[in-house]
């Protein structure tokens, strides 16, 4: 018998999360390149993403040709080198109107430093990263970065640093309630 998808979410009918989906604007441009091999991977967190931010681009690619800028400012990579702008450490003196739009990257931590050596213009990119992002609640897998906290909720933190009326509690109730299914799918399996 094959399996039924819900149409909206893309997930298989039994875990569907469109009920508890609170879709709201991007705060700015978000373009998420990702890796193709991390496209296939059941515990990626982009698809709530783009549930809760319907408005952000997913490109699913080794290889991107440069962005043409945003509206305002530059684009900006959410990547932490010795570079990075952090968020938490420096939220006072961040250059706002310059911060235009930002590219993730999504993958593990060698998939994304593939793509940067892909990808030489995402090195010109100036960059962010963070400090003080909440503890991951995403205990099912390790995200990008080396840090232990997925894509979303990276980029939810981020997110809200950049523009305070930003909530990321429903982007973290998605992940919660995804958590759940994959535990309660374990507790089945075993
Ligand atoms: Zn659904």
């Amino acid at each position: 018998m094959s399996r039924l998808y819900c149409h909206l979410c893309s997930l298989p009918q039994s875990a569907c999360l469109c009920a508890h989906v609170s879709p709201q604007p991007c705060p700015l441009p978000v373009l998420i390149l990702q890796h193709p091999l991390e496209a296939r991977h059941a515990k990626s967190t982009v698809p709530l993403l783009r549930l809760a931010l319907p408005d952000i681009r997913l490109e699913v690619t080794e290889h991107l040709d440069p962005l043409p800028p945003p509206a305002k400012g530059r684009w900006w990579l959410l990547y932490p080198d010795a570079q990075a702008l952090d968020v938490d450490a420096e939220a006072a003196t961040l250059p706002m109107a310059d911060i235009g739009g930002l590219v993730v990257l999504d993958g593990t931590w060698r998939k994304t430093r593939r793509l940067l050596h892909l990808n030489p213009w995402l090195r010109e990119l100036p960059t962010l990263s963070f400090s003080e992002a909440p503890a991951g609640e995403y205990a099912i897998r390790k995200g990008p970065g080396g840090q232990a906290l997925s894509t979303l909720e990276s980029l939810a933190h981020v997110l809200n640093r950049l523009d305070a009326d930003f909530a990321p509690a429903p982007l973290h109730r998605l992940l919660k309630i995804r958590v759940a299914q994959f535990q309660s799918h374990q507790t089945d399996a075993g």
